[in-house]
């Protein structure tokens, strides 16, 4: 590995206190972190450290102006009790991507990886043994220069902490399509993983629950009507057999479990369509029985299947049974848990 990083282990690991068959959903914390600065044009100083609080000027320009980005990303256990990470280079590739949009310095890639490779190492058991399970990562950037004034920051810092979490529930969500509110609009900051994009998501996922729904399906900003992604996941429709996600257009997050997922469809012999898909098209192709399947796609569940979709005054009740959907998820976890070939080279050994 090239990155010299530093590590100073904890003296008082709260590993033992932690009960792997009840973990409350994000709020546990492994013994660690990465962290490292970014000063006068170069990161410094990469080590991982006891989980501790970090002190904070109150003119953080990240806490005014919101040059905060971040990523997901799961470590799972493999055969023989190793650590995997998935697809970690593209999670990566993606927070540089997302820098360049929010003016923030990018991260080498090898440092990004070396980074999460190295604190899943000392990590490695607080990884939940369970199917389904994983240790979460959150790697993250933001400015934390004390400066009160419109402009990009010139420090900033990498983090990455480390959340287990129990298998999700594969529960059936259903989604409200929004046509007030907007998740993001051409020239927006829609494909970059920015903290303000899920700011401006709470209010109306809130609204959508208080009317039943679990997740908002967003719909373009200028017609409301062109189907962007759901909540945090990216989303497929199978109509008449064949599979259309919506074409990344920049107002889209390029989502890596929909990148796989469509490598996998592809390769189990579907047709998938990457193209703009409005709600009106997919309204009448379920009025034709011809919408089959839907599901959303992201790190946290890999597959969420959709019960139904609200919309307008109209809600579409989808077919109770998900046979390809069910398939790609089981072959998504059976992957990570090394428990089927990874062709794709998307598992990455600790
Ligand atoms: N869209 C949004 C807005 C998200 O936050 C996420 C989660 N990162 C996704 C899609 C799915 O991306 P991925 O498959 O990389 O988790």
């Amino acid at each position: 590995m090239g990155h010299n990083i530093t590590i100073t282990k904890t003296e008082a690991s709260r590993l033992a206190t932690v009960d792997f068959d009840n973990i409350p959903l994000g709020k546990t914390f492994t013994d660690h972190m990465f962290i490292c600065e970014y000063e006068d044009g170069k990161w410094t100083n990469p080590r991982i450290e006891p989980l501790t609080l970090i002190p904070t000027h109150p003119a953080a320009m990240a806490l005014h102006y919101g040059q905060a980005i971040f990523e997901g990303m799961k470590a799972t256990v493999g055969k023989n009790n190793t650590p995997l990470l998935f697809r970690p280079e593209d999670n990566a590739k993606r927070l540089n991507l997302s820098a360049d949009r929010m003016g923030m310095p990018e991260i080498p890639e090898t440092l990004f990886v070396d980074a999460v490779k190295q604190l899943v190492a000392v990590e490695k058991g607080w990884i939940p043994p369970q199917e389904g399970s994983a240790l979460y990562l959150r790697p993250f950037m933001y400015a934390d220069e004390p400066f009160i004034g419109m402009r990009a920051a010139t420090s900033y810092k990498f983090i990455v902490i480390c959340s287990p979490a129990g298998p999700f529930f594969t529960k059936k969500i259903r989604l409200f399509a929004e046509t007030t509110y907007i998740r993001a609009a051409n020239g927006g900051t829609g494909e970059a993983k920015a903290a303000g994009n899920y700011a401006a998501a709470i209010v109306p996922t809130e609204k959508a629950k208080a009317k039943g729904f679990d997740q908002v399906l967003w719909l373009d900003a200028n017609e409301h009507k062109y189907i962007q992604e759901v909540g945090t996941m990216n989303i497929f429709f199978k109509i008449g057999g064949r599979f259309i996600t919506p074409s990344t257009d920049g107002s889209i997050l390029k989502g890596i479990t929909r990148d796989s997922v469509i490598t996998l469809l592809k390769d189990k012999g579907f047709e998938v369509e990457e193209r703009p898909i409005t709600i009106d098209e997919v309204i009448g192709y379920h009025k034709e029985g011809m919408l089959e399947e839907v599901f959303g796609t992201g790190t946290a569940v890999a597959i969420a299947m959709v019960a139904t979709i609200g919309y307008k005054d109209e809600e579409l009740v989808l077919p109770e049974e998900n046979p390809v959907s069910e398939d790609i998820m089981n072959t998504i976890n059976e992957i990570k848990a090394q428990k089927q070939e990874d062709p794709y080279g998307w598992i990455i050994p600790v």
